[in-house]
């Protein structure tokens, strides 16, 4: 089965080709295009993204497209929740991500371990040419260290701590992350979902 993933985000692609496996073709569209996600859920943003690539796609090259679109986050209970939906462009969008991860460090500065909770969030809307679209939602908690730690992932990796094994995302193997992360278990869902 061929899904249309709607992000331009490299890392992400990486973990769904890893987690959907070899039944699924994915693709991303060169051509894909970020539309404004101004709705105050990942819910309503991950619907935004998947219905507009679904519309152009079956306007035009492939009018059976099946698309899917996740939208993600993480949330820092210290900061009431931020930067949650907003997450991607945290400290405006000219900030590198070295710069983003600095900024929520230094917003933390001071703070005691025990109140450096956090999770990541991740929505996933599949939407299909036929039938009710599939909205799934994957959580993992974690804490926020005091110095980022590790060079692999992608984004807030190496500030988000999975207590469990003790490090950050960024020190895990791909296949540690997939197996605990908030898209792995998003991605779970979804399966199962489509199994039913
Ligand atoms: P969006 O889902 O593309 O709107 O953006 C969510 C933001 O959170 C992006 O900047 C992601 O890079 C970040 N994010 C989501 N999932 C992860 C993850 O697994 N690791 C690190 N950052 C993530």
């Amino acid at each position: 089965m061929r899904i249309y993933l709607a992000t331009g985000n490299a890392g992400k692609l990486r973990e769904f080709n890893e987690l959907l496996g070899a039944q699924f073709e994915l693709t991303m569209p060169r051509a894909y295009r970020a539309p404004d996600e101004d709705a105050q859920t990942y819910e309503g943003n991950a619907a935004i993204k998947a219905r507009a690539l679904a519309a152009t796609l079956r306007a035009g090259a492939d009018p059976g497209a099946v698309v899917l679109a996740d939208d993600s986050g993480i949330e820092i209970d210290a900061l009431g929740g931020a930067p949650g939906i907003h997450s991607a462009r945290y400290g405006g969008a000219a900030l590198s991500w070295a710069q983003r991860r600095a900024l929520l460090l230094r917003e933390l500065e001071g703070v005691p371990q025990e109140r450096r909770g956090a999770r990541f969030v991740d929505v996933l809307y599949l939407d299909r040419p036929a039938g009710e679209p599939v909205v799934v939602r994957g959580t993992v908690e974690g804490s926020v260290p005091v110095h980022e730690r590790g060079d692999g992932g992608f984004s807030y990796d190496a500030i988000f701590c999975y207590p469990p094994l003790g490090r950050t995302f960024a020190e895990l193997a791909a296949h540690e992350k997939n197996r605990v992360s908030h898209r792995g278990a998003a991605v779970a869902r979804l399966l199962e979902a489509l199994h039913a």
